[in-house]
């Protein structure tokens, strides 16, 4: 079947309420394992249900937001969706206590009762209040930063808008629209502030009526972290100092060099140019891609070649920007009909390919965990999500030539340096929230100060020079992550950094590489991060040596690249 021909009906919510009361009632009287194990995988299906008529209308709706049917059938999904939440986790609660629990985790991943577990230690009745509080400020935020309109050149533009002219070709209007961009931000600092006080106000409030000292626990909890903590996570950040930092040094003062702007320096306004003559593009049109794409997976591998003849022929790649089309670019999976979906805006960039290679690693790992039951464990947690997504970017180098031509080389050099540069961003903005947490007490002031001390330390190349607003250490307020994902950033960077060691045995041509990379994406959400990445064969990130290792190997291969016949 075709993705546009999937059925869609509302799921309704007084059925929904009066089907998981009885399926309540027989968790609990359940009169031996086999009626309880039945109840519990019954309601599994339910969850299924729900889930995939949810994806179907939010998928419609992104693709067309002016489609009023659809429009409205994604405003009360969400409006019903926390009571469907709360629901579930009260059948959980049931399941949790069941004198059957022991034998159900003989069959049921253990991941899926830490989840439960961790939803319950960060949840209470006593915090809906301060939930729906957090929300709110939540949108506050997004709304104030959409609603930028920004005076540039006689033409008015909003903050994503003027990213275009931030990255121009010419510096001289590179500088001044990030002097815009910034001054921005820099007229809206108090308000942006003190959404962001409120915010952490409520989230330390939060904290506190569970029982905790600070937010960081919850923050944790959140994210579903299951077997790493705060002390391991700080380890990680002094080898990032140690180990990524003079790295991604090495390449910004190569990359001065050969833009040879102003001397020695970086300034800001030139971070994210790499060559003075422009970043490679892709050299075909988009189905001309997607074409070349289906090759390339068929060449990877029989399963990746299955799986993206699926997408193809089952229209579950919409991936042109048309009209009406919401922003950005995500995947998902239509759970009862067992396949993956891509969403992007494809407009003739770099970014089309990582489309096609960083979503399809996502769509894969969907496509490849297809049977795992409970559905909660079907995608993994976020830091390992990442890894089937940016190792598959590394997976499918050698196809490069097809999509840039002569420039390929130069995107792999873009690519990787891309990748080891992030990281200690990454980590700068996970360092950054314990420290915020950690004090809430503080004012903006002293939060500014706080940033701008850790960036000299993760990023000692910024020179923000003529622009006060980021000397004083106001970067973090364009954070998005930083505002309604609390401690979801450092995610990227660990998967970025296993993704490396995958990288790195794909180059020395390891036939078991892919093998292994196919083992966590059939395991999907079934293993924790740990788990995931010892299934794989590779090294956590938390472990002595594996940043220095990966770094060396990294390092080496970039500063042999010769690539200055990009210049
Ligand atoms: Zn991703």
């Amino acid at each position: 079947m075709k993705f546009k021909d999937y059925p869609y009906t509302r799921p309704d919510l007084q059925q929904i309420e009066k089907e998981m009361k009885s399926l309540k009632e027989r968790l609990e009287n359940a009169k031996s394992y086999e009626e309880f194990r039945q109840a519990f995988f019954d309601s599994d299906e339910l969850n299924a249900r729900i889930m995939t008529q949810s994806e179907i209308a939010n998928v419609r709706h992104t693709i067309d937001t002016r489609d009023e049917f659809y429009k409205e059938e994604a405003d009360y999904l969400d409006e019903i969706s926390p009571v469907i939440s709360n629901l579930q986790a009260e059948l959980a609660k049931v399941v949790l206590n069941s004198p059957y629990v022991d034998e159900l985790k003989k069959e049921v991943p253990h991941t899926w009762f830490a989840i439960y577990e961790n939803f319950l230690k960060s949840m209470s009745p006593e915090i809906i209040e301060d939930m729906q509080k957090e929300n709110k400020l939540a949108s506050e935020y997004q709304k104030l930063v959409a609603s930028a309109q920004i005076e540039f050149d006689g033409k008015t533009y909003t903050l994503a808008s003027l990213e275009e002219k931030m990255n121009d070709k010419d510096c001289t209007v590179r500088e001044r629209a990030h002097k815009a961009y910034w001054g921005w931000f820099a007229d809206h600092e108090k308000e942006l502030g003190d959404i962001y006080d409120q915010l952490v106000k409520v989230r330390h409030g939060m904290a506190q009526k569970l029982g905790y000292e600070n937010f960081i626990p919850v923050g944790y909890l959140r994210m579903n972290r299951m077997d790493y903590d705060q002390n391991d996570v700080e380890v990680y950040r002094k080898n990032v100092l140690k180990d990524v930092v003079p790295a991604a040094m090495a390449l910004y003062r190569r990359q001065a060099k050969r833009l040879n702007t102003e001397g020695d320096r970086l300034p800001v306004w030139n971070e994210k140019v790499e060559f003075e003559s422009g970043n490679p593009n892709p050299i075909h049109s988009l189905d001309e891609m997607v074409d070349l794409a289906q090759n390339m997976y068929h060449d990877l591998s029989p399963q990746t070649g299955e799986f993206f003849d699926h997408m193809k022929d089952e229209g579950l790649l919409d991936l042109k920007a048309t009209p009406g089309k919401a922003a950005g670019g995500y995947c998902t999976g239509f759970i009862t009909y067992k396949r993956p979906f891509i969403f992007a805006n494809c407009n003739g960039t770099q970014g089309d390919v990582e489309v096609l290679t960083h979503e399809a690693g996502h769509a894969f790992q969907c496509w490849s965990s297809r049977d795992i039951r409970p559905i909660d464990v079907f995608w993994p947690t976020s830091e390992s999500a990442e890894i089937d997504s940016m190792s598959m970017e590394f997976f499918t180098w050698p196809w490069m030539e097809d999509f840039f031509g002569d420039r390929a080389d130069q995107y792999r050099f873009v690519h990787l340096s891309g990748a080891v540069k992030f990281i200690p961003y990454g980590v700068l903005v996970d360092h950054f929230q314990h420290e915020v947490y950690a004090h809430p007490e503080w004012n903006n002031d002293q939060r500014m100060a706080c940033w701008r001390e850790l960036e000299k330390q993760y990023l000692p190349q910024k020179d923000y020079t003529g622009i006060d607003f980021l000397e004083r250490g106001g970067w973090w307020m364009r954070q998005l992550h930083i505002f309604l994902d609390p401690f979801y950033y450092i995610d990227y960077t660990l998967a970025q950094v296993v993704a490396l060691q995958f990288w790195n045995r794909m180059m020395k041509k390891d036939p078991k590489a892919f093998e292994d990379y196919k083992a966590i994406c059939n395991a999907g959400g079934t293993k924790s991060f740990r788990e995931l990445v010892e299934l794989a064969n590779l090294k956590v990130p938390f472990e002595d040596g594996c940043l220095s290792e990966t770094m060396d190997t990294v390092s080496n291969w970039l500063e042999n690249q010769d690539v200055t016949r990009f210049e």
